[in-house]
């Protein structure tokens, strides 16, 4: 039996942040601008759309900046014809130095952080407090974007993408989101509830981006929201074999919705990310080898944390019912009496099968298709499995948690009639980025993993429709690390 461990909270990591994004409120604000060089109008079009006050003090104003006052939609533009003085900047909020002298410049960057105002300076990067990125507009939602100076263009390319992702609408939603907020939390005290309430708001945004939201929509919304069940509850989600683009819609759902996620050693880190931020994580983890959580203690836990009143992710490595004793979680919540459901996931077999480009069936060669586990409870080969299954020419076998047994049941497998020029293959870590194949026959591949010496979560794979010709091709230029 393995070691046992405790379930353990877990806190997400942040990578380094190359600059912190904020966002600055100017509505009805001060703002000064000192100086016309070629950044100076856009500049200044910025400020005033965020709603500020700007004064333009510049003595030899460009063309283009004298147009500015007639462009503005929102805020305001006075032009003073002269230079800045220290007394200009009195109450401003923001200033931006946008003079052509760099000594002049950096005297006004002095006097501004002196009247302590954020400051910014056009192409001089090293004297500003605060830098400006690329804008996706859809106010009240305004996305920034920054590559630190990095890559302007590709920071460009970005922003075109996502101004091609946000419908214009989602302007309108957002801002009747501005409106009904404070009548939605009056409505709903619970977390869950204004939780589940902004959940429905936003589907309907989603769905609906052209169309303006109407007060029929709020009705509807606080009506579904009241009628919905309140408590507690299970969700048992399948996390999928590593890669977070397999996750389903329903499992980023469930994530964002969560308060506390349970995960497995196995769930990949990166689909953590996907949570809430609030959301407290817990490693209850079993591994075939290492240190585990007992089952009890885990359903324990998952069933008290929900009698609480929380909603809880249960995450689990690929499909929850597959090989994942999914059964007695479901079971312990039912005698529980909390609300149980299952979001499936990409089983391990699904994502090695489809990241190789092999069919686990074929009209000529699997008539069938097994899913097996290598490992019964003391973590040695099932005394039960089902050898005239394995034999069989027209299947194809897929063994869940085979590394420590693979040598024997294969040799068994063929001493039960299985051909041993059948191939057969273990994928180790399908999906992710260190995924690898080894490729061999049901006589050799023991050996050929031997020799591999990799690691991680695998799967063994066995069947004559993996050597097809046309799987053979795909094999051979899979994007893995194949080691033969
Ligand atoms: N519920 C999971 C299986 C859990 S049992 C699923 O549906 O995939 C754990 C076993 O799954 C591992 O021992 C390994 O055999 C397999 N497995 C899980 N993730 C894998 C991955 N990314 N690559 C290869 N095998 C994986």
């Amino acid at each position: 039996m393995s070691t046992p461990r405790q379930p353990r909270e877990t806190r997400a990591g942040l990578e380094p942040l190359a600059v912190l994004p904020v966002f600055v409120p100017l509505q009805g604000k001060r703002a000064v601008l000192a100086g016309s060089n070629g950044g100076a109008p856009w500049k200044v079009k910025l400020l005033a759309a965020a709603g500020a006050l700007v004064d333009v003090y510049a003595p030899e104003p460009s063309e283009e900046l004298l147009a500015v006052p007639g462009e503005i939609a929102a805020g305001s533009v006075t032009l003073h014809r002269r230079g800045w003085t220290p007394e200009d900047l009195a109450g401003a909020a923001f200033a931006i130095g946008a003079t052509e002298d760099e000594a002049d410049c950096i005297a006004f960057v002095a006097a501004a952080r002196a009247a302590g105002a954020i400051v910014n300076a056009v192409d001089r990067p090293h004297l500003c407090d605060v830098k400006f990125g690329a804008i996706v507009n859809r106010s009240p939602l305004v996305v920034g974007i920054s590559t630190e100076g990095a890559a302007p263009v590709f920071g460009q390319t970005v922003r075109a993408r996502i101004e091609a992702m946000l419908p214009r609408g989602f302007s309108r939603w957002v801002a009747a989101a501005r409106d009904w907020r404070d009548g939605v939390s009056e409505r709903f005290h619970g977390f869950a509830e204004r939780r589940g309430f902004w959940e429905r708001f936003t589907d309907r945004a989603f769905a609906e981006p052209d169309r303006a939201p109407t007060q029929g929509d709020l009705t509807e919304l606080l009506g579904e929201t009241e009628a919905a069940p309140k408590g507690g509850a299970v969700t048992l989600v399948g996390a999928g074999p590593g890669d977070a683009e397999l996750l389903t819609l329903k499992a980023l759902r469930a994530l964002r919705n969560a308060d506390v996620i349970l995960y497995d050693d196995l769930v990949a880190r990166e689909i953590l990310d996907y949570a809430r931020r609030e959301a407290r994580t817990m490693l209850v983890g079993k591994t075939g080898h290492g240190p585990s959580c007992r089952q009890d203690d885990i359903n324990a836990l998952m069933v008290s944390l929900a009698k609480t009143g929380k909603q809880v992710v249960r995450l689990k490595s690929g499909d929850p019912l597959v090989f994942g004793r999914a059964g007695e979680e479901l079971e312990a919540c039912r005698l529980a009496g909390v609300p149980c459901t299952v979001v499936p996931g990409v089983t391990a077999a699904q994502g090695a099968a489809a990241s190789l480009g092999v069919s686990l069936t074929h009209r000529d060669a699997a008539r069938r298709l097994q899913y097996v586990t290598g490992h019964d409870r003391r973590g040695a080969l099932p005394e039960d499995l089902n050898w005239g299954a394995l034999a069989d020419p027209s299947v194809t076998t897929v063994v869940y948690m085979p590394k420590r047994t693979l040598g024997v049941l294969l040799e068994r497998a063929i001493s039960e009639g299985l051909a041993p020029a059948t191939p057969a293959l273990v994928v180790f870590n399908a999906t992710r980025p260190d995924q690898a194949t080894v490729t061999g026959t049901a006589a050799d591949l023991a050996a050929r993993i031997e020799a591999a010496g990799l690691e991680g979560p695998a799967i063994l794979m066995v069947g004559e429709a993996l050597g097809l010709r046309e799987a053979e091709a795909i094999i051979g230029t899979a994007p893995d690390r194949l080691a033969i």
